[in-house]
């Protein structure tokens, strides 16, 4: 009886909280702008009312008495359990200046990028660290703050595993990317691209992929995203004339995303599983739609033929060249462009960063210079201007902290799961070279998505990977596909 009296409170809290990331997507998409001051306290009233019923009594009573009959029911008090620690834990005052400090932290970020000048915005990322290690030193009472700012995105990951993993996969991927620069780059797409032909085409690959829109929809905003959960999961993408490749791979890798939502068992909606199993495991879907299937030579065959219906003759007419194209190593400055190559060393200077800042061994002041010196040390070029340096992510500005390395373990997570895959589908070549995705996607849904947040991450990645979580298979697609791709 306890069980459902809490579900049904719990129904309550989770339909309030997707009504609060529509109020969110909206703000992105369709909200008038003189809106954004009543917007603010619409936002923050919600928020009062979500954190109010996160830390209720009732909830600490019920997860004390209540003893799980099956394996959901276990499930969902696993990460009640969890995130009800965690909401208790913080005062109420400090939540609300975090909330407070980073929304003006956000603001000034964006001037002090427009500017190229950091000045403005030290104090308030000054203030925002100081508030993250308070956060985190009260999550972990006596543990490691960064770790327990990690733990609110990858539930049971430690930096020191991190670490570990990280720096063996660096030396291979920084000797790759060495060896693959060093040769001739391929042919880069050229031209005008209408944008409404980009949308179109981003629409129908989406289709592709296997993105219900029926549940779903596609707009367009600033930064693409993908929000909400269950019966109403949407996603955003840009559109660059010069560039339709950034458009498709948005859509693309949002798509990943808003599949995973989609896909979870529909009984556990407006439930605790009714969400991915963590930011890691959200990602290895997305990174997984977009580059192990969408920049693969099976999916240029048939990509090609629908770019041709899109945008006429676009000066590439056979796959190997376009699948060459979308592979391009460049030597770039911004970790959201980046090849599959480059992506992870981008991560790996965050994560260390952002941890010494955390652990007190980096002064906010001094955060410029030591990313220009390890930009500088692992791509080999001076960063000349802030924004193609510390200003281009948002993520600090807003607090996110201990959530860059969630990209990365993605990516292993991906390649832990692609290389099950493809064991499991000895076809999976042919399939995608005639644009049918829907085996790939199904073995997905079946093996990750419908789960939900059932399982922690490494039991849910190990069981459908079939292995221990390694950054061995990522290395090894890397090492095949781009050694093929340049001869080296
Ligand atoms: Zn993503």
């Amino acid at each position: 009886m306890s069980y459902d009296n809490m579900m049904s409170f719990l129904r309550v809290t989770e339909a309030l909280a997707e009504v609060a990331g529509r109020t969110g997507w909206d703000q992105e998409t369709m909200m008038p702008p003189g809106a954004a001051p009543q917007r603010a306290e619409e936002a923050a009233a919600l928020k009062t009312v979500l954190h109010d019923r996160s830390t209720d009594p009732r909830l600490g009573a019920w997860l004390e008495e209540i003893t799980p009959k099956t394996p959901v029911q276990a499930a969902n008090l696993r990460i009640l359990r969890h995130e009800y620690m965690r909401s208790c834990r913080l005062p109420a005052d400090l939540v609300a200046e975090i909330a407070r400090t980073t929304s003006l932290a956000h603001r000034a970020w964006a001037e002090a990028r427009a500017a190229e000048n950091l000045s403005v915005f030290l104090p308030h990322l000054t203030r925002v660290v100081a508030l993250r290690r308070e956060q985190g030193a009260a999550l972990a009472e006596g543990g490691d703050p960064y770790d327990a700012l990690l733990d609110g995105y990858e539930p049971g990951m430690s930096s020191a595993r991190l670490s570990e993993i990280f720096d063996g996969m660096r030396p291979g991927i920084v000797d790759l990317r060495a060896r693959v620069l060093d040769r001739p780059a391929p042919k880069a797409l050229e031209g005008h691209f209408d944008p409404h032909a980009q949308r179109l085409l981003a629409e129908k690959i989406a289709l592709v992929f296997g993105y219900d829109l029926e549940r779903g929809r596609i707009d367009t905003a600033l930064h693409p995203f993908s929000s909400g959960s269950g019966l109403d999961v949407r996603i955003t993408t840009r559109v660059d004339p010069a560039d339709p490749l950034n458009c498709l791979y948005s859509t693309i890798h949002e798509v990943g995303h808003a599949c995973y939502e989609q896909g979870i068992d529909r009984d556990y909606l407006l439930t605790p599983l009714g969400h991915g199993a963590s930011m890691g495991v959200h990602e290895s879907q997305s990174r997984l739609y977009e580059n192990q299937l969408g920049r693969s030579a099976g999916f240029a065959e048939a990509l090609l033929p629908m770019m041709r219906d899109a945008f006429g003759d676009f000066g590439i007419d056979d796959p190997q060249t376009l699948y060459a194209a979308v592979n391009r190593v460049e030597e770039g400055f911004i970790r959201t462009e980046a090849d599959e190559l480059s992506y992870n060393l981008h991560v790996f200077l965050r994560f260390d960063l952002e941890q010494a800042l955390i652990r007190g061994d980096l002064q906010v002041a001094d955060l410029e210079a030591a990313w220009n010196d390890r930009f500088a040390a692992d791509f080999g070029r001076d960063v000349p201007k802030p924004s193609l340096g510390v200003l281009q992510d948002v993520h600090w500005s807003e607090g996110l902290i201990g959530y860059f390395p969630t990209y990365s373990l993605g990516n292993i997570y991906a390649g832990s799961l692609f290389a099950a895959l493809r064991r499991a589908r000895p076809g999976l070549d042919a399939e995608l070279a005639a644009g049918d995705l829907s085996g790939a996607t199904e073995w997905l849904r079946s093996h990750v998505q419908r789960h939900g947040a059932l399982f922690t991450p490494d039991v849910l990645i190990a069981e459908a990977a079939g292995e221990e979580v390694s950054s061995q298979p990522l290395l090894a697609y890397l090492e095949e596909k781009f050694g093929g791709l340049y001869g080296v």
